[in-house]
């Protein structure tokens, strides 16, 4: 059962499918926000498993609410209901504070899933037909979240979809207002792109993507996905814009590092579905209820929101204030950011970060994404903007 990173690496690539290729670090434990490595070597982790690890590694409450699950009742499915998952929906809609149902799945793509459903039943009622979603956005990648994905290298070779999906630019009020029209079951929007590169739209535009909704009948379906549950400071970044959707997805972080999403249908929308429309076997779980009732838990009992403004903030301020030509400049809020480079060297960054033992993510050509356990410090925090300029330097050649 053991082994050093390289032979694992050579393992890996041997027994797995080349979807991901060959990750280039094979890890083997994690306590707050460093991990090790199958070698020993330690890392600060700065990508947080793609904005899951909310509580960074091995939390005492997470491990302390999962191996109490997993001991009392691990599963039931859904022919019989469970107390976690009960007090997991009605926390959700507390944290929300307006009327809406739960659904629980087990990951983002599922959670878009029923979000699309959902969508097609409302507007097949009503006559309506077709999808509006964002170029360059992402959602999922089964094949109804990937054919919302604005993605052409990951979506085309899939096509042609079953359902019709129309593209607009992301960011541009105008482009959304013209491609909704009273034949539009749904609008899918990331409040924030974020495998596009942590792109940001200008002030207004979700506010203005709700009105358009509003004013045609279309459903809002808001992709929080990656953007909830702490990680721009806010508990779901829809909430900094004053405005409510009709549909909201959430996985990533909700869980902690246990599967878990979430679709949460607002309003009329919260019972589209009727008994036997859609389901789950996993979904909703108990173990991954745990898991997510201790998150919420932690995050609201150690004030972790301020904690997401402050270092985010510090690690914002400390990337701008770099001056070296590799770097152009960052974008995002909270502990959501990407660094954006003068020439597509993010793999070379990656890299370099690598070997001075910090983890981030080549997410763009031209961008490095940072989405760390939103319990990272400022002492952490630091140790990274002190390292940035020397792998700036290395990244550079
Ligand atoms: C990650 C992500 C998804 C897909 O989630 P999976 O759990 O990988 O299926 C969907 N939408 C957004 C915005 C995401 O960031």
């Amino acid at each position: 059962m053991s082994g050093d990173g390289q032979s694992l690496r050579e393992r890996f690539e041997a027994a797995f499918m080349p979807n991901y290729g060959v990750p280039p670090v094979a890890l083997a434990r994690g306590e707050g926000c460093s991990v090790w490595d199958a070698d020993g070597r330690r890392y600060l982790d700065l990508i947080g498993g793609i904005a899951v690890t909310s509580l960074g590694h091995a939390h005492p409450a997470l491990v302390e609410a999962v191996s109490r699950q997993v001991a009392t009742l691990a599963h039931t499915s859904n022919l019989f209901l469970h107390e976690p998952e009960v007090l997991l929906a009605e926390r959700l809609l507390g944290l929300l504070g307006a009327p809406a149902r739960v659904f629980l799945a087990n990951s983002g793509t599922e959670a878009n899933e029923a979000a699309l459903k959902l969508a097609i039943k409302y507007g097949r009622s009503r006559g309506r037909h077709y999808f509006v979603a964002a170029e360059m956005g992402f959602h999922g990648r089964t094949l109804g979240a990937l054919s919302l994905t604005g993605k052409p290298s990951i979506r085309d070779q899939f096509g042609p979809f079953p359902i019709d999906v129309r593209f607009v630019p992301y960011g541009d009020a105008d482009a959304l207002k013209n491609a909704v029209t009273d034949d539009c079951a749904a609008v899918f929007l990331e409040p924030t792109q974020g495998e596009a590169g942590v792109v940001p739209p200008p002030d207004g535009y979700f506010r203005a993507a709700r009105e358009i909704c509003s004013a045609t009948g279309a459903l809002l379906v808001a992709d929080e996905i990656q953007s909830a549950i702490g990680r721009t400071g806010h508990w779901f970044a829809h909430q900094a814009e004053g405005v409510v959707p009709d549909v909201l997805t959430l996985a990533k972080g909700l869980g902690g590092g246990m599967p878990v999403g979430a679709c949460v249908g607002f309003g009329e929308a919260g019972t589209v579905f009727a008994k036997g429309d859609h389901g789950s076997t996993f979904g909703g779980n108990p173990v991954s209820c745990a898991a997510a009732l201790a998150v919420l838990d932690v995050i609201e009992r150690d004030g972790l929101l301020d904690n997401v403004k402050t270092v985010g903030a510090l690690l914002s301020e400390g990337i701008a204030a770099v001056r070296h030509p590799l770097l152009r400049g960052v974008r995002g809020r909270g502990l959501w950011l990407a660094a954006v480079l003068a020439e597509p060297r993010s793999a070379e960054v990656q890299a370099a970060a690598q070997e001075a033992g910090f983890l981030v993510n080549a997410l763009q050509p031209d961008a490095v994404r940072l989405a760390p356990p939103l319990v990272i410090d400022e002492a952490e925090a630091r140790s990274f903007l002190d390292a940035l300029p020397g792998i700036l330097e290395a990244a550079h050649g």
